[in-house]
């Protein structure tokens, strides 16, 4: 087992009055089995949990942490809001700042608005392009996440009916009769589907990165076919950068592939570890929501001061520090690094990785680009390597198709080892977990 003593003693504790012990269901350790550390410390990439042992981080809070835990800067900042108050339910310094740094920041956006979460910035996006296009219909990809609305959390239909169906209890078919859902790197299902019905489809949401079912690289032609056939059929399309907003770029995904969406949503980064969302896109749509048009949206502590000066303080430090210079040759060096390792290990295994992100993909042959080509058997291997790699200090995803992620707290010599523990873990026959 790898949890300690204490790690077990809390769970015990969170389980009885937090479903499952946890607020997220990925961090019960379903997965992988055995019992979720509890952290009680995280420093730069340094995590300790409640028993005194350290792990170094490469899940880094599932992205926000770009410049790992605990920055000097981001703290002060924190610091500084917290004494002058936490929200006041009304327009702050910090807030209009930070919108005005990622207006500058992302292709074609005009205007954006502040969430409290990625969920609430995907829902409320799509919600205004409904308004704004006067459809119903949305489309959204197999493979791809969206947070947790109704009307994202839906699944392929069966055969050639690609409506979708609920991929949560709870949600009502009505919903899910909404959202069309399409596979991933398919040019011809999507143009098809464009030309035909494009006229009653308000939306199309992608994750320009996919990078919550294994790390699914897009070809750039499907996305600028994506972009060409969204503009031809009035359907807006929206970027869902909550990942990949100033990760891998500072203009995101939409950067990195110079191709501009209509919306583009964004979390995690942008909230320098607090809970935060965001949408924008150009005026002429973002005019269509409250105060200025019909499309309600709204939040109590959205804007706030603490959450703004956080992630102001990340993206200043980003924008200041050849950021993404410096996260790309760390991705280069986990490449090397990580390539040959797995190239021998006695499984077919592989990196997928685009600039910080990465994924030990424990298939063979030809990365996969859909949802489909992901293979469904990599659960009992990496069960195995994720224990023997937390027992050697390296905490990883407690999932097989979850990425990993860098930041710029990350060095050479943490990278050296997550390559000795991963060589040892991938020869080493350890115990498996109950
Ligand atoms: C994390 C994530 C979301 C949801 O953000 P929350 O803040 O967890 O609600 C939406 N889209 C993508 C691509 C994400 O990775």
């Amino acid at each position: 087992m790898s949890a300690g003593v204490g790690s077990t003693a809390w769970m015990e504790r969170a389980q009885r009055v937090i479903p499952g012990g946890v607020s997220s269901p990925v961090r019960a350790f379903g997965a992988v089995g055995g019992t979720p550390l509890v952290y009680r410390r995280g420093t730069g990439v340094d995590l300790e949990d409640v028993d005194g042992n350290h792990y170094i981080d490469f899940v880094c809070s599932w992205g926000p942490l770009i410049l790992g835990h605990a920055h000097p800067e981001v703290r002060e900042a924190i610091h500084a809001a917290v004494d002058r108050g936490t929200t006041f339910g009304a327009p702050g310094e910090a807030e209009i700042e930070l919108a005005e740094l990622i207006v500058a920041s992302y292709p074609g956006l005009e205007q954006v608005r502040f969430t409290s979460s990625g969920t609430e910035a995907t829902m409320s996006a799509i919600r205004v392009a409904r308004g704004a296009t006067g459809r119903d219909k949305i489309v959204k990809f197999a493979g791809c996440y969206h947070g947790h609305a109704d009307h994202l959390l839906v699944a392929a239909g069966s055969g050639l009916v690609t409506f979708g169906h609920p991929s949560s209890a709870g949600v009502p078919d009505a919903f899910a009769a909404e959202t069309i859902v399409l596979p991933l790197d398919d040019t011809q299902r999507m143009t098809e589907l464009l030309r035909r019905e494009g006229d009653r489809i308000a939306a199309v949401i992608i994750e320009p990165v996919p990078a919550n079912n294994g790390l699914l690289l897009q070809r750039p032609e499907f996305l600028a076919a994506l972009r060409a056939e969204t503009q031809r059929a009035g359907t807006l399309l929206i970027f869902d950068e909550v990942i990949s907003g100033f990760r891998l770029a500072r203009g995101g995904a939409a950067e990195r592939y110079g191709i501009t969406p209509d919306l583009a949503t964004f979390g995690k980064i942008i909230g320098g570890g607090l809970p935060v969302g965001a949408f924008g896109g150009r005026r002429d749509i973002m005019r269509h929501l409250a105060p200025l048009g019909p499309v309600y949206q709204a939040g109590t502590l959205s804007g706030n001061a603490v959450a703004m000066a956080a992630g102001l303080a990340t993206l200043r430090i980003l924008g200041r520090e050849d950021a993404y210079t410096k996260l790309e040759a760390a991705g280069a060096a986990l490449g090397a690094a990580l390539g040959p390792v797995l190239a021998g290990a006695p499984f077919p295994a592989q990196l997928v990785r685009m600039g910080s992100l990465f994924w030990v993909c424990l298939q063979g042959g030809a990365a996969p680009r859909a949802a489909e080509a992901v293979s469904s058997d990599a659960g009992p291997l990496y069960r195995r390597l994720f224990h023997a790699m937390l027992r050697r200090g390296i905490a990883m995803a407690p999932s097989a198709y979850e990425v990993g992620f860098l930041s710029l707290a990350h060095e050479p010599a943490h990278l050296g080892r997550l390559r000795d523990a991963l060589q040892e873990s991938l020869h080493t026959p350890d115990v498996d977990v109950a």
